[in-house]
């Protein structure tokens, strides 16, 4: 007999939310885009070299360092972007957007994943927050205006070691069409607050509170806005499990609690099953 992912109890409590009308979340991170072999950045792949100084991304994804040396840290989002431009959507990806047309209306997925993979190669997703930005735009350093601004396709394109300088001419792509001002990526820095413009903090909190049946998938709860998602849900008596094949915060948290399940599985395994639960449902 094939091995089921999700036991009886929590599939019996995901069938028995799934008759309510409360909207049906997923809060995803990391562990979803690792399968398209997008590195964590968190591990040995995120340190930067810059002179003869080690950088963590910590350091290197903030705006004090990009005040002092703007031009090393378009170097490492760079390449950053150069190798999520190779990287393509996985099984994973494709399970969320065919559980969204399963759930028109109550769907809402909150991406922390800023590797554009949900919207490759045809935007697979409609109702996505990204709380964490979006490494395709760009947006004006001096905020002369709010909109955001694609990155030039060239710059996308060009493959990047760890060592690939910035040229004259690339920099020049990266001024604001609207100002000629430096550009930065399109990402919330560890440095900065989430804000409801850019990364739609005041929305995903009122999502959460709507929520009854919040799927948590490969995210470790290191941050604070997904920790507020979380505890949203649980306050209005909503249900929520991790999906992870690692112990996570949020696994140590919901454990304790009766409105907490915890799935050890892969992304795509555990999508793949949960799909087939909420096509049965229906
Ligand atoms: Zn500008």
């Amino acid at each position: 007999m094939e091995k089921k992912i999700f036991s009886e109890e929590i599939k019996n409590v995901i069938l028995e939310k799934l008759k309510g009308e409360r909207k049906v979340s997923f809060l995803v991170g990391a562990g979803l885009s690792a399968e398209s072999g997008i590195p964590t950045f968190r591990g040995k792949h995120g340190f930067w070299t810059s002179g003869s100084k080690n950088y963590t991304p910590q350091e290197i994804g903030t705006k004090r360092m990009f005040d002092i040396n703007s031009n090393e840290v378009w170097r490492w989002f760079l390449y950053r972007i150069s190798i999520c431009n190779e990287a393509k959507p996985n099984l994973g990806h494709i399970e969320l957007s065919k559980i969204e047309q399963l759930l028109p209306f109550r769907f809402h997925l909150i991406s922390q994943n800023v590797d554009g993979l949900h919207f490759e190669p045809e935007s697979l997703i409609n109702t996505v927050y990204l709380i964490h930005g979006d490494l395709r735009f760009m947006r004006c350093s001096e905020e002369c205006t709010k909109q955001l601004f694609k990155i030039p396709q060239e710059l996308v394109d060009k493959k990047r070691t760890r060592e690939t300088p910035i040229t004259f001419e690339e920099t020049e792509l990266l001024k604001c069409p609207n100002c000629n001002s430096e550009t930065r990526p399109h990402v919330l820095w560890f440095d900065e607050l989430y804000n409801e413009y850019h990364y739609h903090l005041d929305t995903v909190l009122r999502i959460a509170k709507k929520t009854g049946l919040l799927f948590v998938i490969g995210t470790s709860g290191a941050t604070n806005l997904p920790q507020r998602v979380v505890r949203n849900t649980l306050k209005r008596q909503g249900i929520v499990i991790d999906i992870n094949p690692n112990e996570n915060l949020f696994s140590k948290k919901l454990e304790k609690l009766k409105n907490g399940y915890i799935v050890k599985a892969t992304s795509s395994d555990a999508l793949t099953e949960l799909r087939k639960i909420i096509a049965q449902s229906l």
